[in-house]
């Protein structure tokens, strides 16, 4: 007989790509402003800021191809990542050893609900409720590095209904891949099941109910989302 009170709540989990394989979901840690147009589009300094990171719930990926319009916002924004997921973890990984910890690459949309994020930033509060949301991270399946290596170059890019709204290269991070994941174990158990959405490029903006989203890196996976 099981110890649990409750049921066991369902692992999290993102499909590997051209498998019956998944990939479970430990925790998921987004960076801000990771590119250089995009700061300068939220009002920052990219010369001058450090990287920082905040958290959605592991919950919060959703591989359905459908977003539901959330709750309490009017504003919410699309932002096209590209993810990362961790076969391994350790604390203070070096930049030369990081990748060492990567099982494959993905892409995801960090949905913001950018109103209730701008008040947050305001009122000096926490982000949560603009970004760690029900189905606040729609996904792709995830691509082994066996398969791919690690790309550090590519075309990133969103559009809705056929028109491009977002557009960058891999290249521009700010944050490299493997910088990204030395910082953040210095902070935390970085670990197996952990992903890493690194950031987006410039052209964030709304999304309404009925959009199609259609977002694309070149080299690893596509993805296409339905605004319901
Ligand atoms: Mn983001």
């Amino acid at each position: 007989m099981s110890r649990y009170v409750i049921d066991l709540p369902e692992q999290p989990f993102l499909p590997v790509e051209g498998s019956d394989a998944v990939f479970p979901i430990r925790r998921i840690y987004c960076i801000g402003r990771n590119y250089a147009a995009h700061t300068i589009e939220m009002g920052g300094d990219p010369d001058r800021e450090d990287p920082f990171f905040f958290q959605k719930n592991a919950q919060n990926a959703d591989i359905s191809g459908e977003f539901p319009y959330p709750p309490e916002s009017s504003d919410v924004h699309h932002e096209v990542e590209m993810v990362v997921a961790l076969k391994s973890g350790a604390a203070n990984i070096r930049v030369d050893d990081a990748l060492e910890h990567v099982y494959g690459y993905g892409l995801g949309i960090d949905m913001t609900r950018r109103d209730l994020q701008s008040v947050a930033k305001e009122q000096r509060r926490p982000w949560e409720p603009g970004k760690a949301f029900e189905r606040s991270a729609p996904m792709s399946g995830i691509i082994p590095a066996s398969r791919i290596g690690h790309p550090d170059r590519g075309r990133i890019s969103l559009s809705i209904n056929g028109d491009l709204r977002q557009e960058g290269d891999l290249g521009q991070m700010i944050w490299k891949v493997p910088e990204m994941i030395s910082y953040l174990s210095r902070f935390y158990d970085i670990a197996a099941g952990d992903i890493i959405m690194s950031g987006t490029p410039s052209g964030v903006g709304p999304v309404s109910r009925g959009d199609d989203i259609k977002a694309d890196l070149e080299g690893v996976t596509s993805l296409t989302v339905k605004v319901i």
